[in-house]
């Protein structure tokens, strides 16, 4: 068989040279150890909880090196696609600050363009480069046309289906197979004319040499040593309409784009002899790879199973929804991603997490478990580190968007929002009353007159003349000018004359002795005042609202 002759007539239109193509993509000038990363997402929509794991190993392992981290669309999958899709992946990126060198940006105009000399950043744009290398294996007798249809492929499954049944020798079963797929490989090139002139849709398949029984050893950066058995599977290379499969088109790209690191999920594992059998017939240097733990969660039987598409933190636009910010799914990620995350974090309170020492040492092997019972401790604690302004801010922008009635409560007045957002901020223990925003609405709603309302059920347990006694008696002393000590004061000089111990070390010595204590006096005002037994410091509560505010809410409390 002349293969240079069947490769022209397969591919009459590639007229480009390998080495053509390769003068195109130069080697990358970058010092010693830099790493070049890729994030390759299929644009389905958005982005799995997975795919941010793996994209943020890409942007750690590229820029702690020095290195490049790149973005390509692998949208080979034409019936996949999602209109939109690749805008809405651009845009999750974006809120999450996954800064990538190279590949699609959306500029000011909503409009795609692409950054960086070793695109296209597109799959569906590259389709000369697959064409150029599948002609050369071609040429070299590495691979060959196909015409069995899908028809026909479909009966020999079925075939092999019912033989497989049959079989309890699965070896049998797989060289009934391999036989079928044999047949296909055999053909003469007046067969090949005939069909092309009769218009026959064709795949190009890999000619595979291996034996499944030889096993190569290979490391993989994150499992560590595997064997790995040699392909045998005369696997598609182009599909009928030209568009490469998964395999081809990762060794092409990132042969030509020169990844250093794949980092990927594991499911990619198994494809793994295929991949090592096209690098070698292309004569292309492998990569590097990390294969990442599938990322699971509980399921209802206590079970672990995989965090499926349908599961809710599955999507990371989800987490906007939920309340959470990005810092925080950043933060939770990387406690994921390295086991010494959070001990650097301990020790370096003040560092932001671009300084963590990722180390794909320290990174999970296996089944990597999702948790929001951890998620949300770690947003605790990012939301309570925040300044005042910053979560004035950030809330603001999340409530426009997912409660606007609250939010135009808060934007009419920002100095009271940011006051209220400051109480408990700032000190060596902060307060962790949120954990999402969704947790603001009910902690600090009671501020705003529309969300307010008296509520004297707290208080049912208490005399009646005794509380309507405190308001009185506060509202005969209230000045709002009062430090927080001189308040309190006043407070206690109430409970002494009501009855109620203002000194608690005495109330607990003898607590008969007393109708009840100051604490009890302080509830009666803080649920005058906020409707609520529990609220944020009372004193400043009332110095937020107001001195007409405060007073209305007291009153109103004694007329119910
Ligand atoms: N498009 C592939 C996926 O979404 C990318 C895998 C890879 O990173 O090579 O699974």
């Amino acid at each position: 068989m002349d293969y240079q002759a069947l490769a022209e007539l397969l591919f009459p239109n590639v007229t480009a040279t390998v080495e053509e193509i390769e003068a195109r993509y130069p080697a990358r000038n970058l010092p010693e150890g830099a790493k070049v990363t890729r994030f390759a997402p299929s644009p389905t929509g958005f982005v799995h909880f997975g795919g941010m794991y793996q994209a943020v190993v890409d942007e750690r392992l590229a820029h702690q090196s020095g290195g490049v981290f790149f973005l390509r669309i692998e949208d080979t999958d034409g019936q996949r696609e999602i209109k939109g899709a690749v805008e809405a992946l651009l845009r999750t990126l974006s809120d999450y600050g996954v800064a990538y060198d190279e590949g699609p940006r959306i500029d000011e105009n909503g409009n795609l363009h692409e950054v960086g000399a070793y695109g296209p950043y597109k799959q569906s744009q590259r389709a000369e480069l697959y064409h150029v290398f599948a002609k050369k294996l071609v040429a070299e007798g590495k691979a060959y046309p196909c015409f069995t249809t899908a028809e026909e492929l479909e009966e020999i499954q079925e075939t092999d289906k019912k033989a497989e049944i049959k079989n309890t020798d699965w070896h049998v079963a797989a060289e009934q197979k391999r036989a079928a797929m044999l047949a296909g490989r055999v053909f003469t090139m007046e067969e090949v004319r005939a069909h092309l002139a009769a218009g026959d849709p064709f795949v190009i398949r890999i000619l595979a040499n291996g034996d499944p029984d030889k096993k190569t050893k290979f490391t993989d950066q994150v499992k560590g040593s595997l064997e790995v058995p040699e392909n045998d599977e005369d696997f598609v290379l182009l599909k009928s309409d030209g568009i490469p499969t998964y395999h081809f088109a990762h060794a092409v790209d990132d042969h030509l784009m020169k990844t250093t690191h794949v980092i990927r999920g594991e499911d990619w594992l198994p494809s793994l002899p295929k991949h090592i059998m096209l690098f070698n017939y292309l004569g292309f240097k492998m990569p590097k790879y990390l294969h990442t733990a599938q990322i699971l969660k509980t399921d209802e039987n206590g079970g672990k199973k995989k965090l499926s598409k349908r599961d809710m933190g599955a999507k990371m636009d989800d987490y906007r929804e939920m309340g959470y910010v990005t810092e925080a799914v950043w933060e939770y990620l990387l406690t994921l991603l390295n086991s010494n995350f959070e001990e650097w974090h301990a020790q370096n309170p003040d560092k932001s997490c671009l300084d963590f020492p990722f180390n794909i040492k320290k990174m999970a092997t296996s089944g990597c478990l999702f948790d929001f019972t951890k998620l949300n401790d770690v947003s605790k604690n990012v939301l309570s580190k925040m300044t005042a302004d910053e979560i004035y801010t950030k809330f603001l922008d999340w409530a426009q968007q997912f409660d606007p009635a609250f939010a135009a409560c808060l934007a009419a007045d920002p100095d009271k929002a940011k006051a209220i957002f400051a109480i408990g901020r700032g000190g060596k223990k902060p307060r962790k009353d949120l954990t999402t925003w969704k947790d603001v609405k009910p902690y600090m709603s009671f501020f705003y007159t529309p969300y307010f309302s008296v509520d004297r059920t707290p208080l049912a347990r208490f005399p009646e003349e005794d509380v309507t006694a405190v308001c009185t008696r506060f509202l005969e002393s209230w000045d709002p000018a009062d430090e927080m000590g001189a308040w309190f004061d006043k407070i206690k000089g109430i409970a002494d004359a009501l009855g109620y111990a203002s000194d608690m070390k005495a109330y607990k010595a003898d607590p008969t002795a007393f109708k009840g204590s100051v604490a009890d006096v302080s509830m009666f005002l803080r649920v005058a005042v906020t409707g609520r037994e529990n609220a944020p410091d009372l004193y400043t509560v009332m110095q937020i609202l107001g001195d007409n505010e405060t007073r209305a809410r007291i009153q109103a409390l004694m007329n119910v």
